[in-house]
């Protein structure tokens, strides 16, 4: 019998503040309403219990700096590592799909992480993501976000990388949080076309969601032939959601689910505590169990005009029209760095902000441009508030040998000089880290 994994983790000590919408009894309804359904008895249903992701597992996929101590990071390790359970899980196929519905959330968080980003330090979605690929040797991986907000971090992290495709159907970023996730930005030199952004207006119900998942969002998927799909799934596209203007409903992402058919399904934002997460994650999962959702009705009813029918849908034509049409336009990095290794590098800069603590990143993003594998990036990074420095040289999964050569070159120049560097070598499994000049061994403490 095909299994559908499940785990929890309510986080119930840990929390942004007592008033905070991402607080400690998000999934506490959910729980009750999945027990009282009895979903837990279906015999398709299989628990897994939490566990704890290690920093290496982190620190692959993300840049913790300072570094990682100077962080609390106890909740955002177990909510990581549930979602690692579940990819064992499907790995070792004990299940067919598996919902990870934890807190806290992940998807704003970025290649850097300096601090918490609407809600987010880790990307739990992510470093699954890179996780199945070096330990799996899985290639190719689909990540769709139907969360309401852009999941900004997440396609940060895969921006350059050619073998993850990221869609993100979301609320306008022109009315909404983070306030990006345009057309325009489709990916990186070697990754042109992997990232997809689908910006709904709003007031978009299940009608408008699933004609951009039909339309656009799954024939991009189909095309790309994922070996897997994760689905960041954020609940508060849901008509009751006090942070944002949608009006899909529970059996809307029941529909949502079942169009998708993701391996993992990782719990993203929802903060209708009562009203909506109890439903949607209620019709999340009898969707993923193959059990029917039809049934599944919130107590309250759409008492505000849903944006449907023709209108939603020529909108949606239409600006998938244009997203077919946007062409790269890349500046390319002369002179302004002499150290960089052979190449062409592709020169992108960019400020992050951070409005958990409300302050910005300056970050400079180099990019080796290769016809062979997704190209060595070297980021420099500075955070505004403590002005501290940074430098993350990523060599990616399947380097070629001079990306992979540029990569050891860049370290060799800088591990020096540099505040704080980090190595990501994606292709040979390591995470090297040197502070003032000195290598400094992260993981003494773990087994
Ligand atoms: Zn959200
Ligand atoms: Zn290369």
């Amino acid at each position: 019998m095909k299994k559908t994994g499940i785990v929890f983790f309510p986080a119930f000590d840990w929390s942004l503040g007592e008033t905070h919408p991402e607080r400690e009894e998000r999934l506490l309804y959910t729980q009750e309403q999945i027990f009282e359904e009895g979903v837990m008895d279906l015999p398709q249903i299989k628990q897994y219990s939490p566990a704890v992701a290690n920093i290496q597992d982190v620190l692959r996929t993300q840049a913790v700096f300072p570094s990682p101590k100077h962080h609390e990071l106890d909740a955002h390790l177990i909510a990581v590592g549930c979602s690692l359970v579940l990819g064992k899980a499907l790995m070792a196929q004990e299940i067919s799909n598996g919902f990870v519905l934890v807190r806290p959330p992940g998807h704003h968080s970025a290649t850097v992480v300096w601090g918490n980003r609407g809600f987010c330090t880790l990307n739990n979605e992510a470093i699954l993501a890179n996780y199945l690929r070096t330990y799996y040797g899985v290639k190719k991986i689909a990540i769709i976000d139907t969360d309401v907000h852009h999941g900004d971090g997440t396609q940060d992290i895969f921006y350059y990388d050619p073998n993850v495709l990221c869609i993100s159907i979301h609320q306008d970023g022109r009315t909404l949080y983070p306030g990006t996730g345009f057309c325009e930005e489709k990916g990186g030199p070697n990754s042109w076309g992997n990232i997809v952004n689908i910006p709904l207006s709003p007031g978009t119900g299940d009608e408008g969601f699933i004609y951009a998942l039909e339309k656009w969002a799954l024939p991009a998927v189909e095309e790309f032939k994922p070996d897997i799909i994760i689905n960041s799934a954020g609940q508060d596209n849901h008509f009751t959601d006090p942070l944002a203007s949608m009006n899909v409903t529970a059996k809307g992402y029941g529909k949502i689910t079942e169009m998708i058919r993701p391996d993992l399904a990782v719990l993203e934002g929802g903060y209708s505590i009562q009203g909506a997460l109890p439903y949607v994650n209620l019709a999340i999962l009898l969707a993923l169990a193959g059990e029917d959702y039809s049934g599944v009705r919130e107590p309250q009813k759409i008492n505000r005009r849903v944006l449907g029918g023709e209108k939603v849908r020529s909108y949606i034509d239409d600006l998938y029209k244009y997203f077919q049409q946007i062409k790269p336009n890349w500046r390319y990095a002369q002179g302004q760095n002499k150290h960089l290794p052979a190449g062409k590098w592709v020169s992108v800069e960019k400020e992050i902000f951070y409005d958990t603590e409300m302050f910005r990143e300056q970050r400079h993003d180099l990019i080796r441009e290769c016809q062979h594998c997704g190209g060595t990036v070297f980021i420099r990074t500075r955070n505004q508030a403590t002005m501290e420095k940074a430098m993350l040289v990523k060599i990616p999964f399947e380097a070629c040998p001079a990306c992979e050569q540029a990569g050891y070159d860049l370290v060799e120049h800088y591990k020096k000089s540099a505040q704080t560097l980090l190595l990501q070598n994606q292709l040979r499994n390591q995470v090297l880290f040197w502070e003032n000049g000195k290598e400094v061994n992260l993981f003494a403490s773990e087994n």
